[in-house]
């Protein structure tokens, strides 16, 4: 039962055909966006939500001079980079994180952790990653993988259910790493490949040792060999033969250029900045970490008091000392003050919490409730691969409906293991689901307040 949204093959066709260019720039390897169901306009509307979130979730570095510097770097590269006519609104910010990872949502909004740059060598390295970052957000790597990723779905899918919306932003980026992180922003070994060659005409065209493209990245994995790669690695996954792509690329580019910058003053003076910031716990949310647990403890107990969500097509109740922290119509996101940490790889996860969200599309029977909870399982593991079930689906009845009920154990957002609940219930117009969360050691406090939710639970 595939969605009824039909595939624009034409957008196919198009981003297939080459394009004839000057004979200087004939050589260089010419990239295009591919396959894309969403516009460049839905690319940033869903960035900009989820940068907002990053934004709140992330320990920032909060230093005027390495924000200014990173977007003073940031933009010098922008001049450069190819975006088929779109006009990205580039933001960049400095996350006080020292992982070595950066990251670009759609639309251009980029985060280089300071640990990036206090591994790069030199100005030419950050360059790299970042001119690599960039080439995604101009390839519209995210959203092309959510393209294929829907198109690939048979039937109901969690795609459906994140951006069967308006632009299904906020329900986007409040199921955090759960299921949105590992869309947009862990990358196949061919769009690595792309981002690159992108990366590297970048560099080149922008004065920069276009060297240091390949550099950096075999310089990390050779520190790293074998144990604790560094986090850029698990969303951008090394391409096969690197080193030699890059370096075929700066031929056809005509070589190393005789006064390649490799580094800067400022540079090694930001470096110097940011090594003397505090260092930023993780799984700890910065905006409401007065209100929530202290020094990173868990949040406050739900409160036994309750208050009225209308959502559309159910009403429910929710524990008062709960946030919202976003609805759209297919869903919503509840949690205690604290309840959405960093996961540590700049995605903003829900670690105490329910969400609600729902897969449209086509209406689902009582008798196909199990199989459509599968696929939503099964969607769900393919970015969580430590999920496991612990408990196969059971009957129940929410507001009276059939539903099922369903437990299973996932790596919590802020370390060690999570229990999470999933209430799936069929809809004459698709299939509703609750997902209630916790670390497991506190999961049974939040059994019974997501319990006490689902009682309240009534379909118009
Ligand atoms: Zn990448």
């Amino acid at each position: 039962m595939p969605r009824s949204r039909g595939v624009p093959r034409f957008i196919l066709i198009l981003a297939l055909g080459a394009f004839a260019c000057g004979p200087a720039a004939a050589q260089r390897t010419q990239l295009k966006p591919g396959w894309n169901m969403f516009s460049p306009t839905q690319d940033m509307q869903v960035g900009k939500q989820a940068a907002t979130d990053a934004e709140r979730t992330l320990p920032m570095c909060n230093s005027p001079k390495a924000d200014a510097y990173v977007t003073q770097l940031g933009k010098r590269l922008t001049d450069h980079l190819t975006t088929n006519g779109v006009q990205y609104p580039w933001e960049f910010h400095c996350v006080n994180d020292r992982s070595i990872n950066a990251f670009a949502l759609p639309g251009g909004y980029v985060f280089v952790n300071r640990g990036a740059i206090e591994a790069a060598d030199n100005e030419a390295e950050l360059a790299a990653v970042m001119a690599h970052e960039l080439s995604h957000v101009a390839l519209r790597h995210g959203t092309n993988q959510a393209t294929k990723a829907q198109a690939a779905q048979a039937g109901v899918g969690i795609f459906g259910a994140i951006f069967g919306g308006s632009t299904g932003g906020a329900l986007l980026t409040q199921l955090g790493s759960f299921t949105a992180g590992g869309v947009l922003l862990k990358y196949s070994r061919s769009a690595e490949t792309q981002a690159d060659v992108m990366g590297t005409q970048v560099l080149y065209d922008s004065g920069y040792d276009p060297r240091a493209m390949a550099q950096f990245f075999e310089k990390l994995e050779q520190e790293s060999k074998g144990k604790n790669p560094p986090e850029f690695f698990s969303d951008h996954p090394s391409p096969d033969h690197r080193v030699e792509r890059v370096n075929e690329e700066i031929e056809k580019l005509g070589g190393i250029p005789a006064n390649a910058r490799r580094d800067s003053p400022e540079f090694e003076a930001v470096k110097r900045e940011v090594m003397k910031l505090p260092v930023a716990k993780k799984g700890v949310p910065r905006a409401d970490a007065s209100s929530g647990g202290k020094d990173g403890g868990p949040p406050p107990a739900p409160s036994e008091k309750m208050v009225d969500y209308e959502g559309s097509g159910v009403s429910l109740k929710y524990p008062e000392n709960w946030k919202q922290f976003g609805s759209d119509e297919n869903g919503a996101t509840f949690g205690p003050q604290g309840g959405l940490v960093n996961d540590g790889s700049g995605h903003p996860a829900l670690a105490y919490g329910l969400t609600i969200g729902s897969v449209m599309g086509k209406g689902v029977n009582a008798g196909e409730l199990g199989s459509a909870t599968q696929e939503l399982i099964s969607d769900l593991a393919k970015s969580n691969p430590n999920m496991k079930t612990t408990r196969e689906a059971q009957n129940v009845k929410l507001n009276e409906k059939p539903a099922l009920s369903t437990y299973l154990i996932n790596d919590s957002p802020g370390g060690g293991k999570e229990t999470d609940w999933i209430v799936t219930v069929a809809r004459p117009d698709g299939m509703m689901y609750f997902v209630c969360t916790a670390p497991q050691g506190e999961f049974e406090t939040y059994r019974k307040a997501c319990g006490a939710v689902f009682d309240s639970v009534r379909f118009r």
